[in-house]
């Protein structure tokens, strides 16, 4: 027997509106590219966004066509995400980090028929333009005052479409699956893969993030994604934020320490939410300065693991915590953050950093299992390591228009294969071992090469650390740290093999240390080990 409630369908549009009706006069605060502080308020903002929705229109954009931006977080950049998906059409985020040659074959994957670009990112569109079709119109998020002389042909200006369009739209009643945003996904492998999701997928994962042990997103915080618009949507949090009325803080070009604090400080932000990078140059910016942030509560933490010396400082110099997630570009992002458990009321600090360190704890909505080789499930007792696999409504079903990419990434009950490898505890705490690429294979068990990186890093000399596994004709691989040292520092490589004694299983303890000047990174600054592996795969192993 079916229920009797009603059959609506979810829509972003829905959020922004209720945004707009009833926290009008809630701020929405950017750092502009062209310099000042701007500042306007929901209500203001779903104006513009009608508006913007008519000038898409008179474009040529038509449902399920790509529109893409290239742009920083700011409030063009919120209007566009709302009036792009609201018309049907698909808000492609392009992340302008990448490589030319990655971004040219982004845009012709997606085939975007318009591209909405901030000033700073104009040079970067110029440098691909040759290598995309002619029929891709360019629009500058700017003001005529601001237009720049450019190559890009028949270029608009932002401003000059918005600003006398009618202020109402009426919207389409969308199918809830419809797409809504698009955004790929840098693998360290082949090339970028491209992750649809829907107007459903959205607003659940909206809901989930403002749950009050994920972010607990509420109409009485002001809230600084520093994770960018065009990395996962920031974390969704543009759209919980309108859900539930808190007041955006937009941190535009300005990316360290001093811009970032500033903006936490002047807006009484009470969360925010980034990568560990970015924490550790706000760290180091208010260590220096002697200087504190009494509104700040909490700091979301994730795309890379947190290392305890950066909750320890937020939490004493701070007084905020700290809150280390993790997720991926197919999974909205968010699959697991810290949260204290009834049963952790008691435990001392050192205790609870145990639990703080892991990756955290799966959100309402996501599924986990861990499995080994054979794709058979391991237990939950924080110590077997395999595969996780997860599954959920803001999941990604298969990459677009990709179905080599999309063979292979679920198992037979339909989970996604998400390459990380770890330990899930008893109390249901996921821990990142490894990417199962980057797992080190020694004598036919695993070396998780990131626990022998963190140790690494945790010696003052050290300033990044990346372990590789090379092949060894006895023990089939063996790892190799290669760090970079710290400004100034010197260490001898013995020294820092001496250090693992007694921190992991002898059989762990790298084998031999490489120095280098410096790491490759991919666009979104993770370790780049595939290089690594090639600029050290003639390397062979004195006792090999
Ligand atoms: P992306 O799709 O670019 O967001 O990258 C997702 C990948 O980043 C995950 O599969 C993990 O390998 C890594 N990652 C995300 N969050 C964390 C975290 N908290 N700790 C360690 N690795 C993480």
């Amino acid at each position: 027997m079916l229920g009797k409630m009603m059959d609506m369908p979810l829509s972003i549009t829905s959020m922004i509106k209720h945004a707009a009706r009833f926290h009008s006069d809630t701020e929405i605060v950017s750092r502009t590219i062209e310099g000042p502080i701007h500042r306007y308020t929901y209500a203001d903002s779903y104006q513009r966004i009608q508006k913007l929705a008519h000038a898409l229109v008179e474009l040529g954009v038509q449902p399920g066509d790509r529109v893409a931006t290239l742009a920083w977080n700011s409030y063009r950049h919120f209007e566009l995400y709302f009036a792009i998906s609201g018309l049907g059409a698909v808000c492609h985020t392009i992340n302008p980090r990448l490589f030319g040659d990655q971004i040219s074959y982004i845009i012709n994957h997606a085939q975007d028929k318009v591209i909405f670009v901030d000033l700073s990112f104009v040079p970067v569109l110029e440098g691909v333009v040759d290598q995309i079709g002619d029929d891709v119109e360019f629009v500058i998020m700017t003001d005529p005052d601001h237009m720049p002389e450019s190559k890009l042909d028949d270029v608009q200006c932002y401003e000059d479409l918005v600003t006398d369009q009618p202020d109402h739209y009426d919207w389409p009643e969308l199918e809830e699956n419809t797409a809504s945003s698009l955004c790929y996904s840098s693998g360290t492998t082949g090339n970028p893969k491209g992750v649809l999701y829907t107007h459903r997928s959205t607003v659940l994962h909206a809901m989930g993030i403002c749950a009050a042990d994920t972010m607990a997103i509420s109409g009485r915080d002001a809230v600084l994604p520093v994770v960018p618009m065009f990395h996962v949507n920031a974390w969704g949090i543009p759209y919980a934020a309108a859900m539930s009325g808190a007041k955006l803080v937009f941190p535009g070009a300005g990316m360290d320490g001093a811009s970032v604090f500033e903006l936490l400080e002047q807006e009484d932000v009470t969360l925010t939410a980034g990568v560990p990078t970015v924490w550790l140059l706000l760290q180091q910016y208010f260590q220096a300065e002697n200087k504190t942030l009494p509104h700040l509560e909490r700091v979301i933490v994730g795309g890379a693991a947190l290392p305890a010396s950066i909750i320890e400082a937020f939490e004493q110099d701070l007084g905020c915590k700290c809150l280390h997630a993790w997720g991926m570009t197919e999974m909205s992002p968010i699959g697991t953050i810290f949260h204290m458990k009834g049963d952790m009321k008691d435990m001392t600090s050192e205790q609870l950093m145990a639990y703080k360190v892991k990756q955290g704890h799966p959100v309402y909505g996501v599924e986990m299992k861990i499995v080994n080789d054979d794709d058979e499930a391991l237990p939950h007792n924080g110590q077997d390591f395999g595969e996780l696999l997860v599954r959920g409504p803001w999941i990604t079903s298969g990459y677009f228009e990709d179905d080599e990419a999309s063979a292979g990434s679920f198992d037979a009950e339909g989970y996604f294969r998400t390459g990380d490898v770890c330990t899930i505890d008893d109390r249901g705490f996921m821990q990142i071992v490894d990417r199962s690429k980057d797992v080190i294979k020694s004598g036919g068990e695993w070396i998780s090469s990131i626990d022998l990186e963190n140790i690494a890093v945790g010696h003052e000399a050290i300033a990044e650390a990346a372990v590789i596994g090379l092949s060894h004709p006895k023990w089939d691989e063996r790892p190799l740290l290669i760090c970079v040292k710290a400004e100034g520092a010197d260490v001898a490589a013995e020294d820092m093999l001496a250090m693992y004694k007694g921190k992991v299983a002898d059989w762990w303890i790298p084998n031999e240390v490489a120095f280098v000047d410096e790491l490759p990174h991919t666009a979104t600054g993770k370790l780049l080990k595939t290089a690594l592996r090639k600029q050290f795969s003639d390397h062979t192993f004195s006792d090999a």
